[in-house]
């Protein structure tokens, strides 16, 4: 008979059942009546004990326990005075009785308590159904590990963190929107899966990895499982991070216990998330390398090169930071197939909407064209929770279907946070007001800034008061003017407090302004030459520090050009405030009747807005870029 868990098992059991009648028999005994040498199996109570002292027939007293019991010795007058040693239990530690012992002259000894034998009775009486859990657990267990069984999705692993598995991941291609080059790149991978006789027989090597490069929330992991579900094969993850443990050699383990289930139920899919976590260039970062990081690279690399292309095992990574990854894990026969998974475009989004919206009662009105074209920069995830938000919206107000009200609030939601309670009327309400009027104003009259959507004072997340732009989708190509005229609209609300209240009383409600400014500044004459520093490309695409790699390696321009930098940013910052505060001076009439209507309203929409000023002044010809659906 094949050795296997489950009958070792079925007999451990009743073993265990017999050793702990066994174990607690050989317990049952130590009990307090058998401390004295000799056993006093006879009981005495304690009346007839204080009788028999008040008789004279006590020889001598063993108090044990505490004081609790005693064995006594006792002549027996009955029995020719032979002495007879009997049990009493005492109502408690009496310092009386020891007083009348020693009275009465009475042989007495104290013997301390003897806890040894408690406590293993104790364990005795525990050890057994630890076991017996322990054993059922583990049964159980092995029952539910067996591929198809009824455990879907259950974790494996020595240690805490571990990976996933899913028999059936149930999404498929139909359900991944947006990303179609990726999806028909992938296409192929669910062949290797279903019909790898097709590629083994003209000689072709099936790919062991895939790497899908992309921000978060793209539908990396959403793709991984469609294939998965295409194929019909089973789905094991893990994330990158959870290899990454104090302890050096879990994550290694880790690795090999995942590849070791993998090959049980080849063919399959092995998705690693965040695999730069692991994967990260060894020997690279601050205080030399990490030990653990590498053992548990050096593992996944092994395992990877230990089995053949046609073992159905299809490794996917994904990562937002392709460029940090160790140059091992994209060697042919390991992650030698890209795959770029970037945020959807607007007909991307569209198509996500569409998605999603399947199982969600829209209004007739609603229109996923406008969505799209609203939400700019949104990923699949970001777009999924929009119209969750709005159908949590939809229920909190009682509605029987979305409509484009809750999805505009829950678009505002999304971007800038939680909606707070507006302020009452006060000198710092007129002061946010300004603030916001000076950006909305500064947008609609320099040509070239998006125009202006609304204006509100209501509060969400950190900020007091927003104004929004109209969303152009992300152009190709920005202008020198266009950035510029950004630069403007971001200082415009510091301008008009300044114009308006004196130098004294600016606020901090600036700040985030100034960072956006000075960031924009700053890209212009590091990166698009677009400064009296000429053209000039002194910063490569990602200025974030980043420990992996970048640090060692990020100045590479001397102080001296450091400090021109710093001019040429602080001159074109200059210039634009300049002309901001000219704009708020020029228009002051027009932006304290705006201010008025702010307060008294609290939200101003874009139309409103531009026909206001279009009263006192032109408003420049905006060319919106609009995105052909
Ligand atoms: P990533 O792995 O790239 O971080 P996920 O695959 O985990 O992103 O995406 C999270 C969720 O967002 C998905 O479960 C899905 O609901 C939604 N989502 C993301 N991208 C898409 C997409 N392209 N099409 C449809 N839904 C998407
Ligand atoms: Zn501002």
């Amino acid at each position: 008979m094949k050795f296997s868990w489950r009958t070792a098992l079925l007999w451990a059991v009743p073993a265990l059942v017999i050793g702990f009648f066994l174990w607690q028999g050989s317990f049952a005994s130590s009990t307090p009546a058998n401390m004295g040498r000799n056993a006093a199996n006879t009981r005495m109570t304690y009346g007839r004990f204080l009788e028999y002292l008040d008789a004279d027939r006590v020889v001598s007293v063993d108090l044990y326990d505490g004081g609790r019991t005693a064995i006594v010795e006792a002549v027996d007058s009955e029995l020719d005075n032979r002495v007879q040693r009997l049990r009493v239990d005492l109502p408690g530690s009496s310092p009386e009785l020891v007083t009348r012992l020693r009275q009465d002259n009475i042989r007495f000894d104290v013997h301390p308590v003897r806890n040894d034998g408690a406590v293993w009775g104790l364990l005795g009486n525990l050890i057994f159904p630890v076991l017996l859990i322990g054993g059922l657990f583990f049964l159980f267990r092995r029952s539910n590990n067996v591929p198809g069984g009824p455990g879907q999705a259950m974790s494996f692993g020595k240690s805490r963190a571990r990976f996933q598995m899913e028999a059936k991941t149930g999404v498929m291609f139909d359900d991944v929107a947006g990303i179609e080059e990726a999806k028909e790149e992938l296409q192929e991978v669910v062949t290797f899966l279903k019909k790898p006789e097709r590629f083994t027989a003209v000689g072709a090597r099936i790919p062991k990895g895939v790497l899908l490069v992309g921000p978060p929330g793209t539908g990396k992991t959403l793709l991984a499982k469609a294939i998965a579900g295409e194929a019909g094969v089973p789905f094991f993850s893990i994330s990158g991070s959870e290899f990454v443990e104090m302890f050096v050699g879990v994550g290694a383990s880790r690795v090999r216990d995942l590849f070791k289930k993998a090959k049980e139920n080849a063919p399959c899919i092995v998705f690693i998330d965040e695999i730069d976590a692991v994967g990260r260039q060894r020997g690279a970062g601050i205080g030399g390398g990490n030990d653990e990081r590498e053992q548990t690279l050096n593992q996944l690399l092994t395992e990877m090169d230990g089995f053949e292309g046609n073992t159905g095992i299809i490794v996917i990574a994904a990562t937002n930071r392709p460029d940090v990854l160790d140059s091992a894990l994209l060697r042919p026969g390991r992650f030698d197939r890209q795959i770029t998974v970037d945020v959807p475009d607007i007909k991307g989004r569209l198509d996500v909407l569409k998605v999603h919206a399947r199982n969600k009662k829209l209004a007739e009105d609603i229109s996923l064209d406008a969505i799209a074209r609203r939400t700019p920069g949104f990923s699949g995830a970001d777009l999924a929770n929009l119209l969750n938000e709005a159908a949590i919206l939809t229920a909190r107000r009682r509605k029987d279907a979305i409509t484009m009200l809750e999805i505009d609030d829950a678009v505002d939601r999304v971007i800038a946070g939680m909606e707070g309670t507006p302020l009452v009327d006060s000198k710092s309400k007129r002061l946010i007001a300004y603030h916001e009027i000076g950006h909305a104003i500064i947008g609609t009259l320099v040509k070239g800034h998006d125009p202006v959507q609304k204006v509100t004072l209501i509060p969400r997340g950190q900020a007091r008061g927003l104004t929004w732009f109209a969303p152009s989708e992300e152009q190709m190509l920005i202008s020198r003017a266009q950035i510029m005229a950004r630069i403007q609209g971001a200082r415009g609300g510091r301008a008009a407090e300044e114009v308006v209240f004196g130098d004294a009383e600016v606020t901090t409600g600036a700040g985030n302004d100034l960072q956006q400014v000075s960031n924009m500044a700053r890209q212009m004459v590091t990166r698009f030459g677009m400064s009296d520093l000429g053209p000039l490309s002194l910063e490569g695409q990602s200025s974030e520090v980043f420990l992996g790699r970048d640090l060692m390696t990020r100045s590479e321009y001397s102080e001296e050009i450091a400090s021109r930098i710093d001019a040429q940013v602080r001159s074109i910052v200059e210039h634009c405030y300049d002309h901001a505060r000219q704009v708020i001076r020029e228009n002051r009439v027009v932006i304290d009747r705006l201010v008025d209507l702010l307060i008294e309203k609290e939200t101003i929409d874009g139309e409103e807005f531009r026909q206001i000023v279009a009263e006192y002044t032109d408003i420049p010809e905006k060319e919106q870029y609009t995105p052909q659906l």
